[in-house]
Parts: structure tokens; sequence; C-alpha cells
């Protein structure tokens, strides 16, 4: 069937009357009503009143090369001819999902060299919870069980993965279920205020140390962390936490599992969060999002080699798997992606120019009376509003003033993410540096409208 044609308002009623979006409060929603995003090109999308935004979040960042790439649409059409589906149990496999595992072992870590698809970034995480406890079972320690993540972490919506999540609120909607624990997060602007980097990363991670001792370390299946928080509010780790926690998993024979949903596919300005932050000895890693940039869902699990060499040699049949699990179109718009990625060298870009560019832009909004602090990684940027700027207390009711950002946003041509009072910029690949000042002065000028707002309340 073909998308009708209709009112804008006409579609916004009928979405009211029959559609529960995610994470989204209902009663609100019918009263603002959507935002009916029809169409986008590069780094804009445009709503179905035909206005146009800069999408400072890239879908929901996700969208890595941009939208409207026709290399992509070719790859799906032309697998859609081909093979639509079929499934990869029983034996079976396809060509596209052949070739990605090929080149997601090429671009990963080195230890990674098996993958196992799914189809979103919970499904990837839910997937490493199972391998992780799997794994100790066979190798004659199923009391390794527990999964430790952190405070701020998001891992997605699956039962498993909300609980994985540090995210309290999430927790008490049905997704609280034994086997996990939570560790405070590296987050110097919080927790480390006064302390040299390299002291304050030290203490972060003595945080997973202290959890394990608590726990026993014969009861500690894994832990499992972004590299850089995303959906918890662009919190970057001090340069020496991720050479401590690695420090600490080998101690403790705990498994690393990192979670490159976000910051994977070019986001930090290397392929993966990882090789910025020098993560190395991982045991397990989530992909999904930037893997297809969004035009299609797919995830995967890369598996290190010696989870994989367990799992291979003695663990039977693997009962676990999706149907769409090595789905040939996702896996082909996933080459096509990564194709694009390599020959027009965005990561390089990113790393060596636009990102540059970005956090020089950023760092002259800190100077701003509600600013805090800036931080940005790659192609991720955070904007830490607060009340007071000398004793940066925050803005009350914590966690409820921060989304009054996002519509005034709108209204002057940007799309934002506030994470609490955090404001979340993930855009593009693809964004130059023209682009990058338009979002920034918008953003000036939202901030400016933003201080007006809440100075009036
Ligand atoms: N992990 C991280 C780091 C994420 O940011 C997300 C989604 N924002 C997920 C996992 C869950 O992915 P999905 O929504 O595709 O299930």
């Amino acid at each position: 069937m073909m998308v009708e044609k209709r009112s804008t308002p006409e579609w916004q009623a009928a979405d009211t009357d029959n559609y529960l979006h995610p994470f989204t409060d209902y009663k609100e929603l019918a009263k603002e009503l959507a935002l009916i995003i029809d169409r986008g090109q590069g780094c804009y999308v445009w709503d179905a009143d035909g206005n146009k935004y800069l999408d400072g979040l890239a879908g929901l960042a996700c969208v890595q090369v941009g939208y409207g790439r026709r290399e992509l649409v070719d790859a799906a059409t032309q697998q859609l001819s081909q093979l639509s589906f079929f499934n990869s149990f029983f034996k079976s496999s396809n060509k596209p999902a052949i070739q990605l595992a090929e080149k997601l072992v090429e671009i990963t870590p080195s230890g990674l060299n098996h993958v196992f698809y799914v189809n979103d970034g919970s499904e990837a995480n839910d997937t490493c919870i199972r391998l992780a406890r799997h794994y100790w079972a066979l190798e004659g320690r199923p009391e390794k069980q527990i999964v430790i993540a952190r405070e701020f972490g998001y891992h997605g919506s699956t039962i498993a993965s909300a609980q994985l999540s540090g995210m309290p609120f999430m927790h008490e909607q049905a997704a609280s279920i034994p086997g996990f624990a939570h560790i405070e997060t590296a987050y110097q602007f919080m927790h480390g205020r006064g302390m040299s980097e390299e002291d304050y990363g030290v203490k972060a991670a003595s945080r997973l140390e202290d959890k394990i001792i608590e726990l026993g370390p014969d009861n500690v299946a894994a832990f499992v962390a972004e590299p850089l928080h995303g959906a918890g509010g662009g919190k970057m780790p001090p340069h020496n936490y991720w050479k401590e926690i690695q420090n600490i998993c080998k101690k403790y024979d705990v498994l690393l599992v990192i979670d490159e949903v976000v910051s994977g596919f070019g986001r930090t300005g290397e392929w993966f969060g990882s090789d910025t932050y020098g993560i190395e000895s991982i045991d397990l890693m989530c992909l999904a999002k930037g893997i297809t940039s969004g035009y299609v869902p797919l995830g995967a699990v890369m598996i290190g080699d010696r989870i994989a060499d367990t799992l291979i040699n003695k663990g039977g049949e693997f009962h676990h798997g999706f149907t769409y699990s090595g789905h040939p179109v996702t896996c082909a718009v996933a080459l096509a992606n990564i194709g694009v990625i390599e020959d027009e060298k965005l990561i390089e870009n990113v790393k060596t120019n636009t990102a540059l560019h970005l956090a020089e832009r950023l760092q002259e909004i800190s100077a701003h009376p509600i600013v805090g602090e800036v931080r940005s990684c790659g192609m991720m940027g955070a904007v830490e509003l607060v009340a007071d700027k000398e004793t940066l207390s925050p803005l009350e009711p914590v966690g409820e003033v921060g989304e009054a950002f996002k519509p005034l946003g709108l209204r002057n041509g940007i799309i934002t993410r506030p994470v609490g009072e955090t404001i979340l910029l993930t855009p593009p690949l693809t964004i130059t540096n023209e682009e990058i000042d338009f979002l920034m002065n918008r953003f000036l000028l939202t901030l400016n409208d933003f201080h007006k707002h809440i100075s009036n309340e």
C-alpha cells in the first residue's frame, strides 16, 4: 500500500488514535501531537509541512552517512530482487551475511573473529548476557552469572538489556530481574570535581573492583559498558579509565563486554570507541545503529576468540537466534554503508577536520551563563546545562527542565536531544564545517531562548 495523501492534522490525529510510540508519555503526546518527519536528504530532514531541520541527532545517533544515499538504496533493492530472505538456521547461509562477517572481523579490534547477527542493539546486549553466562557454564564455572554494568548506561529495552541499563526508571516498569549489578560511572563533572583527570580515572575504575569483591569474583560473569555514554548524556571517561578497567577485568577473570551500538562506525573519529579509548582485551562487542546507518535494522555481536573457541569446541548446539539473524537485505545494506564510510574516508575526515571544528564551536558556547561544561569526542557533543555557572548547581527540578530545549531547537531549525539537563549532539558523520556552523549558531540561539524560557518560569 502506498502512503496516502492526508493533511498533517489528519496524520497527527491518526497517530494518537492508533500508535503507541517508544519512550513516550502518551497523554503528553496527545496534547502536543507528533512531529511527523517525512523526508531526509544529507544532514537534513523535512516534516510533513515542509519545514526543514538540520538533524543534530542523525535519526537516533545512527545515520552515519546521511539520508538519501543511492548506494544503500540500490544495495537494498538489488538484494530484495536477488534473495529477499532466507533463514540462517539449519546450516543455511547467504552471501551478504558471509561477506559482512568478513568485513566486520577486518574492521573491529583484533581478537574478535566471529559474528553473531541480531536485529538491533537490545538483542545484541541480550545475546552478550546469554553468551557470557553460557561461556562460563561450558568452562565449568556456572556460578559466574552476575553481570555488572554502570549507572547512566543504556543497553536496550528487552527485559534483560533494560535491567542491564543503568536507568532505574526502566527497572521500575517490570524490567527488574536478578543477576545484575550496577556501579557508579565515570562522570567527572558530577563525581570527581576538583580531582586531576588521572586520579579521578583510577577512582572511577576502582568502583568496578569494589563491586567485584563485594559480589565475589566467582559469581561475576561480565562487565558491560559503552566506551563513552551516548543515551546516558555524552559522558566521557578520563583517558586512563579504560586501561584500569581492563586490568581489573583480567585480574578477576571477568569478561569485558563493550557496547559500541552508539560509539561504533566512526562516531568517535575512529572505527570504534574502543579504538579511541585503547580498549583491546574485548571478549564481546555489541554493534547496531551505524552498521547500516539506520536504513534497515541490523545488530551484531562480535565474539572474541576465547569465547568462540569454547562455543565451537565444547558448546554443541547454541539454542539462540532470531528469524532475521543474518538477513540478506540488511547485511547487503551494511556492506554498502561500510563501503561509503571507507570510500569517502568519512572517519578520517571526522578525526582530522570536522570533529575539531565541532569541538571549537562547543568551546565557544562554554562561556554561556547556563553552560556548566561542554564535552566532545568525534561527532558527539554534549552541553551540560546548570542553574549557576560558579557553583555548578543543577537546574531544578532535575530531569524535567532540559526537555524544553528540544522544541525551542525545532523552532530554530535544529534537532537536538536533551538527556536530563544535558543536550546531546550526534550529527551524521557527513556533516560539513559549514553545517556545523549552522548547527552551532542555531544552538546558541536556542540556548538563549531556553535561558529566557527558564528565567520567565
Ligand atoms: N546500546 C546502546 C549504547 C544504545 O545507545 C542503544 C540504543 N540507543 C542500545 C544499546 C539499544 O539499541 P536498540 O534501540 O537498537 O535496541
